[in-house]
């Protein structure tokens, strides 16, 4: 069997990221969301084991100690981490797996798998980044501030994704993204592993 796509997904805060890969997930349920480790706290609604599995500083560290993430970083002072048996585990099974992560992370998957998917999705502004991090009223002003302050740097990594996705209208984006997914799995090599005698068979008719 074949193994799956991984889609990774980078955007500052507020970009609409989480939005966006509720829709597509919604729309294609052969896309596996990695659930990440994190040391943050559990914002409001957030529940444990299905938007993070939220674990203390200690754990992590044993974690990466044991070798258990496949890339982790620290994001606002805080552990994110991807687990690597998870992903090794859905990509065996042949499904394709998003990683919702930032660019540091994004960087780390990479360089292990050369052919992930890099998407990269951009607010139309940073002003509107700021209003919609303040709409959303879940974070502090002050966090709100201290995000705002990395998120230049944040867009700086745009152009190291395969795809960029600017997020002006959002059933716009969904589509976009939507497409990049569908996109990837119609590559000739991938249709060749997934339907080669089905091509070979018309091409040796044809002769
Ligand atoms: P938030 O705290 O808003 O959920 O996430 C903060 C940032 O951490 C976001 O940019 C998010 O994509 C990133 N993030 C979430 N999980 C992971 C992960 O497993 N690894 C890395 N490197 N970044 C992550």
């Amino acid at each position: 069997m074949q193994t799956g796509n991984i889609f990774i997904v980078t955007a500052p805060s507020g970009a609409g990221k989480t939005t966006l890969v509720a829709a597509l997930l919604a729309a294609d349920k052969d896309v596996q969301l990695s659930v990440s480790h994190t040391t943050r706290q559990p914002r409001a609604g957030e529940v444990h084991g299905e938007h993070y599995h939220f674990v203390d500083r200690a754990t992590f560290e044993a974690m990466i100690a044991r070798k258990d993430f496949l890339e982790y970083a620290e994001v606002y002072g805080n552990y994110y981490g991807t687990s690597l048996r998870w992903l090794r585990e859905q990509l065996s099974l042949g499904r394709d797996i998003l990683l919702e992560i930032d660019w540091q992370g994004a960087q780390q998957v990479r360089k292990a798998f050369p052919q992930a998917v890099g998407i990269f999705i951009l607010p139309p502004s940073v002003e509107a980044l700021g209003e919609r991090l303040r709409g959303r009223a879940k974070d502090s002003e002050a966090t709100i501030e201290a995000r705002l302050a990395v998120v230049r740097s944040e867009i700086d990594h745009a152009e190291e994704a395969d795809y960029l996705i600017i997020n002006e209208q959002l059933d716009d984006a969904v589509r976009d993204l939507i497409a990049v997914v569908r996109a990837q799995r119609l590559r000739t090599a991938r249709q060749m592993q997934a339907r080669g005698e089905q091509v070979r068979a018309m091409q040796s008719q044809a002769r």
